[in-house]
């Protein structure tokens, strides 16, 4: 199995693992939950009983395994390279290419949807337009151009709650979507501004009949955090990490190393997907279920102008042999609503929805089963159990001062 960083999706994920994962020598082992076995930097005192710690308000989740609703995985379209969002003219069509967001399409959909639009350059008003793909980057486009006045007609496969744009985490913040090694000047171009306009796109759709609302994330590791080309002091994104503060060792309770904060968005699929699909209907948009075993196919559609948002499904369509399946699996527990922060620590990660609580995770590159993998199940609840526990123990003893 690869887990994610084996390949630097991007600096920050690197380095998150080289701080956490890489300095505990073994890609099995579970950052978060043990000492590292290189002291990184002295530790600083332990503060005394009238400094707050970050986080000692916070609710430690439950894992326990009669919490167990359901385990789940779901495969992410992965380019090394990154997105595609490009404009073809062939077969008397205009077809506009818009798929391979990785682990980070949910967060990306509104910027890389506009990118895709703006490749039209004829009035959209009255324009009769084919959308291919019901996940978040179909839907996303679909209601771009229906905004600006076109006819959309979606041919898809799945539709939600089938897609794999269903099975995303679906916290806001685009990593796992390209390899820091092979990232162009032009994708460069394409991803900042993708990632900017998404971000504030979204922040429209914030509230429980969207299903988005704002909460803090924790990163953890056992060296002090790295700054990447995203994130971080000087990251193109920094500024998108609202409230960024990093916490040293004994100023924080998860855990006895270090801890990143920022606040960014959680999305919940399931309401927001089935709330965009009724968006869609509502403007007049009709949905045609069909699958494409060919590029001829797809050009053969009625419409002047088609967008492909097929995710994975591109690669066989319009022979990108790029684009790889990163399987991800997550285990949700009962919802613990009193939950309301994320925490990620390597390759772990918990997030809280109103459908339960998420547990992952895992990031195996050109695994196509869905099927769960029931070792690195108990795995990954094993370790986020002992993540939990040891965040329990630091706010009692804590008390305790
Ligand atoms: C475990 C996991 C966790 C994730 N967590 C996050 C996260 O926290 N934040 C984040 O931003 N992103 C996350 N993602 C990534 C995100 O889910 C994807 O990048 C995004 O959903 C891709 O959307 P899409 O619309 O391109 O693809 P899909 O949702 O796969 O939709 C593709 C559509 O195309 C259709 N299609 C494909 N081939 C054909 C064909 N031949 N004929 C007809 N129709 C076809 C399908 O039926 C479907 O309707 C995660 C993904 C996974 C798996």
């Amino acid at each position: 199995m690869k887990i994610r960083g084996l390949e630097a999706k991007d600096s920050l994920v690197m380095n998150r693992r080289e701080a956490i994962g890489l300095a505990l020598g073994s890609a099995a082992a579970i950052p978060a939950c043990r000492e590292p076995t290189r002291k990184v930097v002295p530790v600083p005192p332990r503060p005394t009983a009238a400094v707050r710690r970050e986080g000692e308000d916070l609710v430690p989740v439950r894992v326990e395994p009669n919490l167990e609703i359901r385990t789940i995985a779901g495969l992410r379209p992965y380019r090394p390279s990154g997105f595609v969002v490009r404009r073809e003219d062939t077969a008397g069509k205009t077809l506009v290419h818009h798929y391979g967001h990785g682990g980070g399409g949910f967060s990306l959909s509104w910027g890389t949807s506009q990118l895709a639009v703006k490749m039209i350059t004829q009035p959209l008003s009255g324009l009769d337009c084919a959308v291919v793909g019901a996940g978040v980057m179909g839907l996303s486009t679909a209601r771009l151009l229906q905004l600006q006045g076109a006819r959309v007609t979606i041919y898809a496969r799945d539709q939600p709650p089938e897609t794999t744009s269903n099975v995303a985490g679906a916290q806001w913040w685009p990593f796992s979507v390209f390899d820091n090694n092979r990232r162009s000047g032009a994708f460069s171009a394409q991803y900042v501004e993708a990632a900017k306009f998404s971000y504030h796109y979204f922040q429209q759709f914030a509230g429980p009949e969207w299903g988005v609302r704002w909460v803090p994330n924790y990163y953890l590791s056992a060296a002090p955090p790295l700054n990447g080309w995203i994130g971080g002091p000087g990251g193109v994104l920094h500024d998108l990490q609202v409230g960024f503060q990093d916490f040293a060792p004994g100023e924080h309770v998860f855990s006895h190393g270090y801890a990143r904060r920022f606040y960014s968005m959680m999305i919940e699929p399931a309401v927001y997907l089935r709330r965009m699909m009724e968006e869609f209907r509502r403007s007049g948009g009709s949905l045609s279920v069909r699958s494409f075993a060919t590029a001829g196919e797809v050009l053969a559609l009625p419409q002047p102008v088609i967008f492909n948002c097929t995710g994975l499904g591109a690669g066989a369509l319009f022979g990108d042999t790029e684009l790889v399946p990163i399987k991800g699996q997550l285990t949700f527990l009962l919802p613990q609503p009193e939950v309301n922060y994320t925490l990620i620590s390597g390759d772990l990660y918990m997030f809280p929805r109103s459908d339960g609580i998420l547990l992952g995770g895992t990031y195996e590159t050109g695994e196509w089963s869905t099927t769960p993998d029931l070792p690195a199940k108990a795995r990954i609840l094993e370790a986020q159990r002992q993540l939990f526990l040891r965040m329990a123990e630091i706010q009692r003893s804590r008390n305790k001062v």
